[in-house]
């Protein structure tokens, strides 16, 4: 399945009050499985239900990570230890007094659970407190214990060939004139960070570093910026100018 056709129908259950309690994610590469269960998560607590980040109060906390009743367990490659787990349980079993009613918990690494932690964690799975909802993921689906399997919804997402999707805006940007380019400044800022990331990133991949290599250097420090510093407008100024003159 897609990532996005995921997330859709996860809205649609949502929205009909019928979400699954435990969700198991299955992709081979773990940062497409950190960024959907992250997606997926942010979705939940969103006020709008929004599959794109908007400007409501919950979405703002899941991405300054002040939502207290939002957990994410192991690292992706770690077994995950029987405290932990024991700890979420006792977390989430209290009441909370969080303006969003769901709890989510993510365990990064289904596969590592193994039998002393993933016994403590089945019942839980099955009897979950209300509102708990758990998202699993793994990067071997066939490793993760049947028990546990057994219990979740399972969601096997597709990888989507980069090469396949269409031109984004900033490829779409180095075809264009220099004017062109430095309008495009007021669209750029308008696009959620992590999504101009993500774009910067295909475009880095995809053409900068096999048509427009002088470009390589300011792509880096652009998604650098955009990931460490406030001053983002000014960071992808820069960035149009400079290719601007080079392109
Ligand atoms: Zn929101």
């Amino acid at each position: 399945m897609k990532k996005r056709e995921a997330l859709e129908k996860f809205v649609e259950q949502l929205k009909n009050k019928k979400m699954f309690s435990s969700i198991l994610i299955s992709n081979d590469n773990q940062e497409t499985l950190n960024d959907f269960a992250n997606n997926l998560s942010r979705t939940i607590f969103c006020e709008n239900l929004g599959i794109e980040k908007d400007s409501c109060d919950n979405c703002k906390r899941f991405e300054n990570k002040s939502l207290s009743n939002f957990v994410v367990l192991g690292d992706g490659s770690l077994a995950i230890n029987k405290n932990d787990v024991v700890e979420l349980m006792q977390k989430f079993s209290l009441t909370t007094n969080e303006v969003n009613k769901f709890k989510v918990y993510v365990l990064s690494n289904a596969e590592n659970l193994k039998n002393e932690s993933a016994n403590s964690l089945l019942k839980f799975i099955e009897e979950p407190p209300e509102n708990t909802i758990a998202i699993l993921l793994t990067k071997n689906k066939s490793q993760v214990l049947p028990t546990i399997k057994s219990r979740c919804k399972l969601i096997v997402l597709e990888n989507e060939n980069q090469d396949e999707s269409p031109k984004n805006i900033i490829e779409e940007l180095l075809e264009k004139d220099k004017n062109s380019i430095l309008l495009a400044n007021a669209e750029l800022k308008k696009i959620d960070k992590s999504e101009l990331i993500a774009m910067l990133e295909v475009a880095y991949n995809r053409t900068i570093i096999k048509k427009y290599l002088n470009l390589a250097e300011a792509t880096l420090q652009l998604i650098n910026d955009l990931k460490f510093t406030f001053q983002t407008n000014l960071a992808i100024d820069v960035f149009l100018i400079h290719i601007s003159e080079v392109v």
